[in-house]
């Protein structure tokens, strides 16, 4: 198992302390990795900043080169990547190698595509024999700090368009899921030029805190919570870094009494339990119209309580557990706190379940009003709610009342009501009948709380590259 550090193309083992990774699903240790110290964060940021000079002004064919041969890598090794992750997220392996592995590949392939054909104005004349052209550059050096909701994929969404643009990167994984950003570091290795990608291990509130606060960090990117995303913003105001920040969610789901119930059902199934519900995107905030809400609640509770978990032995399993103890007992304490309601009703599910991992029952709360936590804070478990509407206004406006803006669903069989909602939900993606879908060629990211900033799609070559004006007199 890797568990060195790749510095200036160099692995050496972390200097500083240990940190325990676990397997969640039987609760065993899976690894100790030892976190960086403040000299190899040091020494990851000054070989990313010696590296930029020459690998900012790299031919985008040439960075393309390396992105594709990186997206092979990842096909080659993706049986290992997706044990190793299945591993340390307790995630069913069938789940990883089918659905992470090729959203991996597939986005490295697709920034490689990118970086070959930015668009932008044309050069002209603004002032007489003056000629003026834009171009978009690297910013510099990016320090990525990653999640463990989907370790290695939230890592290809913060390498591929920094690298595609000329940037250099100092990543830090989770210190809960290190591992398999650890084993693709040997890959990069092996295709990058030295120090064009560094991976240094370790904490938020020691390596993290360390890359954020360093001068020779341009731009920092992060994957994570609101929490962090404030405290991020707060130390690189110091030295005025650019930030990209993909913070939490709480999706709105709106369903309104014409939609075609059946897909309905099967879509939030899918995708408000998928990972667990440990997803910004989950669909975990169901606003049902009258006529169909009590036939709509029987059937998910129904539907829901046939999510197989991936316990032990556990044949086709669809989701894990909760990554760790700690978000096992929050998901708890959120249901607790909600179930003592007087009008709240437990569906299905409720409670953990036994054994030494970390799962909690796939759970339905109806009866949930607009003012209840379990409708307004971000659970990040296996739990949604249902709460019942009667007209279009109330639904848009509760499912606008939210402090996150990341994604949200509408369910109609009227086009124009779908499309109606669409233009009024203040989300950064609206899905008219489905949800959760996500493609390499559209944008990712937030409104409000939920951050600011695209991943995915040529938005994020944007954000991770800075525009200047060259003006020429002739
Ligand atoms: P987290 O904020 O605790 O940790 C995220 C990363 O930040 C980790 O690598 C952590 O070590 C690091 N970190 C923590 N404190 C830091 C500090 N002071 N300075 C620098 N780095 C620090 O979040 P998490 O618990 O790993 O992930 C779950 C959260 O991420 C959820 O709230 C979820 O909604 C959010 N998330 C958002 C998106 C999105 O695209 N918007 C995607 C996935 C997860």
């Amino acid at each position: 198992m890797e568990t060195k550090l790749l510095i200036g193309g160099e692995f050496s083992t972390g200097a500083g302390a240990a940190e325990t990774v676990l397997n969640p699903a039987t609760g065993e240790t899976v690894a100790r990795v030892p976190e960086a110290s403040d000299e190899q964060v040091d020494a990851a940021v000054r070989a990313a900043r010696e590296a930029f000079a020459s690998w900012s002004v790299t031919a985008p064919a040439e960075r393309a080169g390396m992105l594709l041969a990186l997206a092979a890598a990842v096909e080659q090794n993706a049986e290992a990547l997706a044990r190793l992750e299945s591993q340390n997220c307790g995630k069913p392996y069938a789940r990883v190698l089918e659905d992470e592995l090729p959203a991996v590949a597939d986005c490295f392939r697709f920034f490689a595509g990118a970086a070959r054909c930015a668009a932008g104005s044309t050069a002209g004349e603004y002032l007489p024999r003056h000629t003026s052209m834009i171009r978009r550059d690297a910013v510099g050096v990016v320090g990525s700090i990653a999640p463990w909701n989907y370790p290695l994929m939230m890592a290809a969404w913060k390498l591929a368009p920094a690298l595609a643009a000329g940037n250099t990167v100092v990543l830090k994984p989770s210190e809960q899921t290190p591992l398999t950003t650890l084993y693709a570091a040997k890959l990069m290795a092996d295709i990058f030029p030295r120090g064009v990608v560094n991976v240094i291990a370790g904490r938020g509130e020691t390596v993290g805190a360390a890359l954020v606060d360093h001068d020779g960090v341009d731009m920092v990117s992060l994957t994570g919570d609101v929490a962090t995303g404030r405290k991020i913003l707060e130390a690189a105001s110091r030295t005025l870094k650019r930030t990209h920040l993909e913070l939490g969610g709480k999706a709105p789901v709106v369903v309104f009494d014409d939609a075609d119930l059946d897909a309905v059902i099967e879509g939030i199934k899918t995708f408000g339990y998928y990972n667990a519900g440990q997803d910004c995107t989950a669909a975990c905030r169901i606003y049902a119209g009258a006529r169909i809400y009590d036939n709509f609640v029987a059937d998910l509770a129904g539907a829901v309580s046939s999510i197989r978990l991936n316990l032990p032995g556990a044949d086709s399993p669809d989701i894990g557990p909760l990554i760790s103890e700690r978000q096992r007992d929050r998901v708890a304490s959120f249901v607790e706190r909600a179930v003592a309601l007087p009008h709240i009703e437990v569906a299905t599910g409720g409670g953990r379940v036994d054994g030494n991992g970390f799962f909690y029952q796939p759970t339905v709360i109806a009866g949930a009003r607009q003012e209840d936590e379990i409708v307004r804070r971000e659970v990040f478990g296996p739990v949604v709610s249902v709460t019942r509407f009667d007209d279009t206004d109330t639904a848009i406006a509760w499912a606008n009342d939210s402090d996150y803006g990341l994604a949200s669903s509408v369910w109609t069989r009227d086009i124009s009501r779908g499309m109606e909602c669409a233009a009024r939900l203040r989300y950064g993606c609206t899905w008219v009948n489905t949800h959760f879908m996500l493609v390499n060629e559209m944008p990712h990211g937030g409104l409000k709380n939920s951050g600011y900033g695209k991943d995915l799609s040529a938005y994020a070559l944007e954000d991770y590259s800075v525009v200047r004006h060259v003006m020429v007199a002739w």
